[in-house]
C-alpha cells in the first residue's frame, strides 16, 4: 500500500510530555494516518497528514445510525530503546470482527498494522520514556455516505491518532476500586453487538456508570441481558475471579468483548500451570464462594489499565470485600508479568512483541 506522507514544520511543543502531565487521552500527536473505503475503489487515498480536524457533512450517516467502531492498542519504549507493540495483530483481526458485525468493510490486516508501525515511527519522540507509560494507539472507522436512509454506508473512512499516555496508576501501585453490581441496565445481550467495538456500545453504559459513581463507587459490574444473573464484564474490561485456586472467567458468548488482555492473561496462567475455567459464573455463586471464603481475588482486564484489582463488589445488599489498599498476589504477579514484557524488562517467549 503506497502511503503519502505529507509533512509539516509546525510541530505542537512537548511541553505535557516532558513535564509528564499525560492525563489519559488528552494531548495528540502531529501526525494522524486517514485512508477512504468506497465500494468501487475498495480502501485506497492512504495518508498520514497533520493532526487536524476532520470536516463532515451534516448528514453523514454515521452521525445518524452509529456505524462506527475503533480499537485500543500501544506502543512502548522499551528499556534498551527499542519500541514495541503488544500483539498488534490480534488489535487487526478484532478490526475484522467489529467490521463484519457492523457491515462495514474489512481492511487488509498487514497493510493498516505497516501503516500504523510508520505512524508510530515517525511519531516515536511522543512515546514517553517515563516508567509505565506509553503511546495510546486509537484506530478508528465510520460511514461517511451523507445520506439520512437506514442502510449501510457505501463510503467509509478509516483514521489512526496517537496520545502519549502517563502511568494508570500512582506512585502507590495497582490502587483496588470499588464496583457496583448493576441490577438494572444491562450493556448487550447474545445476538447483539456487545463482541464488537463499536461506539454505541459504550453509549449505553454511561448512564450506570454515571449512577454508580453517584453511589461512591468506581466501576459497574455487568449481568447478562436474559437471566440477570450471569457475570459479563467490569465496566470496559472483562473480569477474573481467582476461585479455590482456580482461575474463572465468563466465557465468550457473543455479548462479550473479547480482550486481548484477557486471552494474555488466560494463556499466561495456563503456563504458570494454573487451572483457567472459561465458563459461565453466575453472581450468586460467587456470593456463596465468598461467603465460603474461597473467593480470594478479582480483578478486571484491558490494554489501558493492564489489570485492575477489585476491591469490592456491591449487589443490593451483599457486600464482597476482596481487597483493601493492595492488589491480591496474582493480580500484581500478572501485572508485572505483562508488563515486563511489554517494557522489555521480561522475556517475550511467546512471540507477543512486535518491534518496529
Ligand atoms: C476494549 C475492551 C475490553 C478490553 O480489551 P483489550 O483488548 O484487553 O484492551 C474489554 N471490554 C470492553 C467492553 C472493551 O471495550
Amino acid at each position: 500500500m503506497k502511503i503519502k506522507i505529507e509533512l509539516t514544520q509546525n510541530l505542537k511543543p512537548k511541553t505535557a510530555l516532558e513535564k509528564n502531565e499525560l492525563p489519559f487521552g488528552q494531548v495528540f500527536t502531529d501526525y494522524m494516518f486517514m485512508m477512504d473505503y468506497s465500494r468501487d475503489e475498495g480502501w485506497h487515498n492512504a495518508k498520514i497528514t497533520p493532526y487536524a480536524p476532520i470536516s463532515l457533512d451534516p448528514a453523514t450517516s454515521c452521525l445518524h445510525y452509529g456505524q462506527m467502531f475503533f480499537e485500543g492498542m500501544k506502543a512502548y519504549k522499551q528499556v534498551d530503546g527499542k519500541i514495541a507493540m503488544f500483539r498488534p495483530m490480534e488489535n487487526m483481526h478484532r478490526m475484522n470482527l467489529s467490521a463484519g458485525r457492523m457491515s462495514m468493510p474489512e481492511i487488509n490486516s498487514d497493510e493498516v498494522l505497516d501503516a500504523l508501525a510508520q505512524l508510530v515511527e515517525l511519531e516515536k519522540d511522543w512515546i514517553p520514556t517515563t516508567p509505565e507509560s506509553s503511546l495510546y494507539i486509537r484506530p478508528f472507522m465510520f460511514g461517511t455516505d451523507p445520506f439520512l436512509g437506514v442502510r449501510t454506508s457505501n463510503t467509509y473512512k478509516l483514521v489512526i491518532i496517537l496520545s502519549p499516555v502517563g502511568p494508570y496508576y500512582g506512585k502507590d501501585g495497582l490502587a483496588p476500586v470499588r464496583i457496583f453490581v448493576e441490577p438494572e441496565y444491562v450493556r448487550a445481550v447474545k445476538g447483539g453487538t456487545g463482541f464488537a467495538k463499536c461506539a454505541g456500545n459504550y453509549a449505553g453504559t454511561m448512564l450506570s456508570q454515571l449512577n454508580a459513581q453517584g453511589l461512591g463507587f468506581n466501576q459497574v459490574l455487568w449481568l447478562d441481558g436474559i437471566h440477570r444473573k450471569y457475570i459479563e464484564e467490569v465496566g470496559a474490561m472483562n473480569v477474573f475471579f481467582l476461585i479455590d485456586g482456580n482461575l474463572v472467567t465468563p466465557e465468550l458468548t457473543g455479548s462479550i468483548l473479547p480482550g486481548i488482555t484477557r486471552k494474555s492473561v488466560i494463556e499466561i496462567c495456563k503456563d504458570w500451570g494454573m487451572r483457567v475455567e472459561e465458563r459461565p459464573i453466575s453472581i450468586d455463586e460467587l456470593a456463596n464462594a465468598y461467603d465460603g471464603g474461597k473467593l480470594v481475588e478479582a480483578f478486571g482486564s484491558g490494554t489501558a489499565a493492564v489489570v485492575s484489582p477489585i476491591g469490592e463488589l456491591t449487589w443490593n445488599d451483599k457486600v464482597i470485600k476482596l481487597a483493601n489498599d493492595k492488589p491480591g498476589e496474582l493480580t500484581q504477579k500478572i501485572y508485572d508479568e505483562i508488563t515486563g514484557i511489554q517494557y522489555g524488562l521480561r522475556p517475550d517467549t511467546r512471540g507477543w512483541i512486535k518491534n518496529i
